[in-house]
């Protein structure tokens, strides 16, 4: 495992971070997670040199953070830096702060955070955040020894990320970026400046939720013929450590072999590692990714349980994938995964989300909870327009 610098902290952090969000799911209800499975791959992934561990209040429908409190006993706990968040979008009122802290304190079986972080923040939870003077709070949980630094991942725009740096003296700041999101939410400019201040940069989604794995044919022709082999998920990563700025990568990682691919690629990344003409291959990629993307869900889950079963992500991503598909026969597999979902009350899977976007009946209970601010009832009404009554793509997004 290779090591890098985490901002003006005297932390000698892994360059690959585990993400407690997409950890082996339960046979019977693939929204939580299973313990037993989850725990033998955090042990093993702090094992191959791993010690930057993210979790949140909403993971897993709260058992991400049980899952690790469990996973870090026998003394791994001493050997990480843990980090979760503040569930502040349903934070009310000033006292909560306590209260949710010292639950998660408690399912993490820890006395003390390294890191604790604002979830999500954006203009509207920032502006909540000022208001009931939640970052006092933070400081007094800091001073009383339950937590050791303070930070935010964030989810809006550069204007707004700017504002948030220079509000007080943060830690930590975890940014969504990727080489297809250099341009979007907190921007190369975010990174840059929040590393300017002395925070450690923590990047999430660096596979844009898994979207960079499985590029169009195009994308995989250029990497065939690149003179440095890499995987997709090599180019991705690579791309993330090769700058100064970025402190940990957070991977949300589902299978010991996932963990095993990610550390080695780890093993081999460093800063200013990439030669020019990959650097130039890497710009080759993201034109590619950015023409074929309709909706910009990242499948972070945010926005479940839908009250009526619809499985928001899964919607997008076959729409996503039905653009991306290069051939009929596969666009025509990829369409059928969206007749398998349900269209009637009958059929749906409260346990297990299947509805299909037919199903969502507007409640609009979802939108604020998406970080990538998607228009989801409109969009899934798109979605079932061209996935089931045969509507053009163009006719409802500007396509080449
Ligand atoms: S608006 Fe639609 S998708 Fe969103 S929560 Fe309501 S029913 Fe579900
Ligand atoms: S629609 Fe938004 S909240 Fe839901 S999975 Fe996609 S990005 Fe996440």
């Amino acid at each position: 495992m290779k090591y890098r610098k985490m901002g003006s902290l005297d932390w000698e952090v892994s360059a690959l971070g585990f993400g407690c969000m997409r950890l082996p799911s339960r046979r019977l209800n693939r929204l939580r997670a299973d313990k037993e499975s989850s725990i033998k791959i955090i042990r093993h992934g702090i094992d191959l040199g791993i010690n930057y561990i993210d979790t949140a209040w909403y993971y897993h429908l709260g058992d991400s953070e049980k899952i690790l409190g469990e996973a870090l006993k026998g003394g791994y706990r001493e050997k990480v830096h843990l980090v979760t968040k503040l569930p502040i979008h349903i934070v009310r009122k000033k006292e909560d702060f306590g209260q949710y802290l010292s639950k998660q304190l408690k399912r993490l079986q820890t006395d003390y955070l390294d890191g604790y972080l604002f979830h999500g923040i954006n203009k509207s939870s920032f502006n909540k955040i000022k208001d009931l003077g939640l970052v006092d709070e933070m400081e007094k949980a800091k001073n009383k020894g339950f937590i050791k630094h303070i930070g935010f991942s964030f989810h809006d725009t550069f204007p707004v990320f700017k504002e948030i740096i220079d509000y007080c003296n943060w830690d930590i700041a975890q940014i969504q970026y990727n080489y297809i999101d250099t341009m979007f939410q907190a921007t190369t400019n975010g990174l840059i400046y929040a590393h300017s201040k002395g925070i450690a940069v923590v990047i999430m989604e660096p596979l844009k939720g898994g979207r960079l794995v499985k590029p169009p044919a195009k994308a995989l022709e250029i990497m065939r013929t690149a003179n440095n082999k890499r995987s997709p998920v090599e180019w991705a990563f690579q791309f993330l450590w090769n700058r100064p700025e970025v402190a940990v990568v957070l991977s949300g990682m589902g299978s010991r072999q996932m963990v095993d691919q990610n550390c080695d690629i780890a093993d081999r990344s460093g800063i200013n590692s990439l030669s020019k003409e990959d650097e130039e291959t890497i710009s080759k990629l993201a034109k590619i990714f950015q023409e074929k993307i309709l909706v910009p869900c990242t499948f972070c889950e945010y926005c479940m349980p839908c009250p009526e079963a619809v499985n928001i992500p899964q919607n997008f991503a076959i729409l996503n994938n039905v653009y991306l598909d290069n051939s009929n026969i596969r666009k025509w597999m990829t369409k059928r995964g969206y007749r398998n979902l349900a269209g009637s009350k009958e059929k749906l899977d409260k346990k297990n989300p299947n509805g299909n976007a037919s199903m969502c009946t507007k409640c609009k209970k979802c939108i604020e909870k998406c970080p990538q601010n998607i228009a989801i009832p409109d969009e899934l009404e798109k979605v079932h327009s061209i996935l089931a009554k045969r509507g053009r793509i163009s006719d409802y997004y500007e396509v080449n």
